[in-house]
């Protein structure tokens, strides 16, 4: 009797696992990040970072919600260019003036919606209209100042293939701004005096932002080279902190991280506040940002390039704390070089191997996590089997 209870209950088990491991994800969904509170607790600013991360509490809101503080979410649309209102505007030197509308309730309306919806294809998250873990954990993650609607959408490559065609997401600025100097394209670039982090070693961040600018100058026939002539420099970058003059203040630690000026105004202006890195292994902050993802996602705006909804791409809009993206995808490259055309020496199919490498391997790993259930239920048959019979 024994045996044969075991067995039915052994079958019923082998049952489920198989149904869990054709019916789950091999992932779990993506959960709201913890960290993100234990990095506000390290700062006693109380800035848009920590307002951001209230958002949390919308969780799972929906059309017809009405949750107390909605209207500081409505504000971070607007401010990104999801719902109409005040939104800076990077492709000139004036600050926007445009006058909010009435989105300042706590209502979650259809204009709300709609804008969540805009965002969420915006960003490549699953379209659902709602406030789900996805959305609230890439909402209130560290991310670029530059609005998203600054971008207009990207004409199709004009030497693209189909292949290629189907993964662009890249966009630009409006009117599809790039610089214009005589060939071969030389860009000057400096660091503004007396706006540089004390705790970084200039040599240091010296040679991060020569490396950022190879990866660009890799791809397209333009050049980059540092000045001591700050004020004759095309890109002037420097560390700034709260209103630095521009329109758009920075926010403290996290929260907008950095931002850059479209062609050819070349400012490029990063938040003082944050923890910048070059190196994890030294700097164990788990607010800490890398300096040369940030630099290299800025330069692509000093060229031209608008957010890309690519979540791998450089040119996406968020970046989390303790991430290292500097390497330029397929996206990233095919949105410049249809800017610029294409550096003589880089060939595109070999980019293109390598992401293909990657994303088979990616997938490999995948299906094989995603029998696990079955492989689990299988062992402990095997084992299970010499006491019940
Ligand atoms: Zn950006
Ligand atoms: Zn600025």
């Amino acid at each position: 009797m024994l045996g044969f209870f075991s067995y039915y209950h052994l079958s019923i088990f082998l049952f489920l696992s198989l149904f869990l491991s054709l019916s789950h994800p091999c992932f779990p969904a993506r959960t709201i990040p913890d960290q993100v509170t234990v990095i506000t607790a390290e700062s006693d600013v109380r800035n848009n970072a920590s307002t951001w991360h209230e958002f949390t509490r919308f969780l799972d809101a929906q059309k017809g919600s009405h949750v107390n503080g909605m209207s500081d979410l409505k504000k971070y649309l607007q401010r990104f260019g999801y719902l109409p209102g005040t939104v800076p505007d990077n492709t000139n030197t004036n600050t926007s003036t445009s006058t909010s509308t009435n989105s300042t309730d706590d209502n979650f309306d259809t204009q709300l919606e709609s804008a969540i919806i805009l965002y969420q294809t915006k960003l490549g998250l699953p379209v659902t209209g709602k406030l789900d873990a996805d959305t609230i954990s890439t909402i209130i993650s560290p991310r670029c100042g530059v609005a998203d609607d600054a971008a207009a959408a990207a004409p199709p490559p004009p030497h693209g293939n189909a292949t290629l065609r189907t993964t662009r997401h890249y966009a630009y600025f409006y009117g599809k701004p790039r610089w214009v100097r005589t060939s071969p394209m030389t860009l000057s670039y400096a660091f503004t005096p007396n706006a540089m982090i004390n705790y970084l070693s200039p040599t240091d961040v010296r040679r991060v932002f020569r490396r950022a600018f190879s990866r660009w100058s890799a791809v397209i026939p333009v050049n980059f080279t540092e000045t001591g002539e700050y004020l004759l420099a095309d890109i002037k970058i420097g560390f700034y902190r709260g209103d630095h003059g521009d329109g758009e203040p920075f926010d403290g630690v996290l929260g907008v991280l950095a931002h850059a000026f479209s062609p050819e105004n070349g400012r490029f202006h990063l938040d003082a506040a944050e923890t910048w890195t070059l190196d994890f292994e030294e700097e164990r902050s788990k607010s800490a940002i890398d300096l040369e993802s940030v630099a290299t996602h800025e330069i692509g705006h000093l060229l031209g390039l608008g957010h890309s909804s690519v979540k791998e791409a450089v040119m996406y809009p968020s970046l989390s704390p303790r991430t290292k993206k500097v390497d330029l995808k397929i996206d990233d490259v095919e949105g410049v070089q249809a800017l610029y055309g294409s550096n003589p020496n880089f060939k595109l199919s070999s980019l293109l191997e390598s992401e293909n490498s990657y994303n088979q391997s990616l997938s490999s790993t995948t299906s094989k996590l995603s029998n696990w259930p079955f492989f689990f239920s299988l062992i402990l048959f095997i084992l299970f089997l010499p006491t019940t019979i």
